[in-house]
């Protein structure tokens, strides 16, 4: 029995009611039908939320950092108990398979935890001065508000590896949801502001500064609302997820008003397999990198370079496989390739396989297949494409579970063809030389943010700093030390001396 989308909300303290409106639709790519029916923000509201968000964060700054801590351990602890729903919710409307769709709420638990241990370990430097009796050190100080812009494939998690790290750093922030999405959105702000109500009661006790109204502010509305947001001068910094287009426009206006940036847009990722590759593990990683998400995740395998001396035995292999994937309802446990989001998705990918054929690709799969119920939905087979060599088609990122297959012979060209496209977010090899997998992470091996060696270029854990080069943006979240880019850095010197040497040998009398 598939979830009922009013009781999901219901159990997730979303009041429907609230939001209604006939601005826009919210539909299931499963099936098509309609899940809700919202009201947008206008223009007024953006800006009162946003004029709520600064306030908030002038209070949440001075709150200590582990205490901010305790409210994303709070939060932490909403996501666990609605871990179920959530996901169900998150398979309803991003179409992903249900295992995926509690694997994203997972995420959120992980990165909570992350955020709540460096909530005491926000640290800078002391730094030797050259100067006696001195004393330099660098501290690290909240930015403000923080506006967060999320595609519609990773509908929750990507709001959390931001505002998790913001709210730890003492950032009050805004979001704006991709507009495919916004039931899981509104799902994650109530239980959000139900952890926020839990903080507020145990402060109570203890007469600390309250989470503050304002301290999330959700903004529901399309492009236009993204855009009216980037712009605000009360934005200290704009982390947007999407496509490498909207990322170039919100990085013009952010340039334009000198405000910092974390981009995470596209990807064109691809993997290598050497001939010493171990090719059971390779299918394996091959295929989850290639279909998981049915080809809508950044970080999806969408170019693989095969050595000549085992491309006919696991190109056919491949084949194999591709050719009884689990394809149906991503509710239903056995299914591992969902739907396509929407139509859009489904018209791209037939596209891309009409171009990739006029440059002498050879096709296998791609075709549109109806499993049951779902005549107003997109499933796709999902496609390979045997290549010649790496064509101009290759270069762009389409949204959906196509990979391109090329042969090579000589490893220096194959590392060549995985950085020879506009983007950079993620890559690996197959091998067990080590001499290859050396020379794949090495400074002339891949040039992109992520690099692995016997796993796939997908599914990076929230431990680390995620993020690519050149057209995927530069920008990087998550773990290892991304959380500087959530704050302001403060070099501060202090002089415990009698007297003022001045730096350049300077000297004059007074
Ligand atoms: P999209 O670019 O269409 O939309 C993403 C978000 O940006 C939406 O919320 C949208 O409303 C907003 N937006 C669009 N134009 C805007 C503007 N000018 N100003 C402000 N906001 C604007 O992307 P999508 O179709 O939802 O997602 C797919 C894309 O996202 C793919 O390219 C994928 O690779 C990328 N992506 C990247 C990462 C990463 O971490 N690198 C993660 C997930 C998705």
């Amino acid at each position: 029995m598939p979830p009922d989308i009013q009781t999901l909300l219901r159990q997730l303290g979303v009041n429907l009611q609230e939001f209604e409106g006939q601005d826009f639709h919210s539909y299931s790519p499963i099936d098509g039908a309609l899940l809700a029916s919202l009201r947008i923000d206008s223009g007024k509201q953006i800006e009162q939320k946003l004029e709520r968000a600064e306030l908030a964060a002038r209070q949440w700054r001075q709150v200590p950092a582990p205490r901010r801590g305790e409210l994303i351990r709070l939060f932490g602890e909403e996501l666990r108990q609605h871990k179920t729903q959530l996901g169900e919710l998150v398979t309803l409307e991003a179409g992903k398979i249900l295992q995926e769709g509690l694997g994203e709420v997972q995420e959120m638990i992980d990165i909570c935890d992350f955020a709540v241990g460096l909530s005491r370990q926000l640290y800078g430097l002391t730094i030797a001065s050259e100067r006696p009796g001195h004393r330099m050190m660098e501290v690290w100080h909240p930015l403000g508000v923080v506006g967060v812009i999320s595609a519609f494939n990773f509908p929750v998690a990507v709001w959390a590896w931001n505002a998790a790290l913001a709210f730890v750093c003492g950032n009050a922030v805004v979001w704006k949801p991709s507009e495919k999405t916004p039931l899981t959105a509104l799902a994650t702000q109530a239980l959000f502001l139900k952890a926020m109500m839990h903080f507020n009661a145990q402060n109570n006790a203890t007469q600390g500064i309250d989470a503050p109204v304002g301290l999330a502010e959700l903004i529901i509305g399309e492009r236009e609302a993204g855009a009216q947001m980037v712009a605000d001068h009360r934005v200290a910094l704009v982390s947007a997820t999407g496509s490498t287009r909207m990322g170039r426009q919100v990085a013009e206006v952010c340039a334009r008003r000198l405000t910092r940036t974390i981009l995470e847009l596209g990807g064109n990722n691809a993997m290598i397999v050497a001939p010493s590759a171990d090719q059971e593990m390779a299918i394996r990683a091959i295929t989850f990198s290639a279909v998981g998400t049915a080809g809508q995740r950044c970080t999806t395998l969408r170019r693989l370079f095969v050595h000549d001396s085992i491309y006919d035995t696991l190109v056919p292999r491949l084949k194999k496989v591709y050719s009884s994937l689990p394809i149906g309802n991503p509710l239903d446990k056995t299914t591992l390739v969902g739907p396509l989001i929407d139509r859009a998705a489904f018209d791209g990918m037939q596209a891309a396989i009409v171009a990739a054929q006029k440059e002498q690709g050879v096709v296998t799969g791609g075709e549109r297949v109806t499993p049951t119920n779902t005549a107003a939905a997109y499933y796709v087979r999902p496609c390979l494409i045997e290549m010649p060599t790496q064509t101009e088609q290759m270069h762009h990122e389409v949204f959906a579970p196509i990979m391109y297959i090329v042969r090579y012979s000589d490893l220096a060209q194959a590392i060549a063809w995985n950085n020879a496209v506009p983007q950079g977010l993620s890559s690996s090899i197959f091998t067990t030389d080590l001499r290859e997998a050396e020379l794949f992470l090495s400074d002339v091996g891949s040039d992109c943010g992520i690099a692995n060696v016997n796993i796939g270029p997908s599914g990076a854990e929230i431990g680390g700093a995620f993020g690519g080069e050149k057209d995927t943006g530069g920008g990087r979240e998550s773990g290892s030390d991304a959380w500087k880019a959530y704050m302001r850095r403060s070099t501060n010197t202090v002089n415990y001396s009698h007297a003022l040497p001045l730096a350049q040998g300077i000297s004059f009398d007074i």
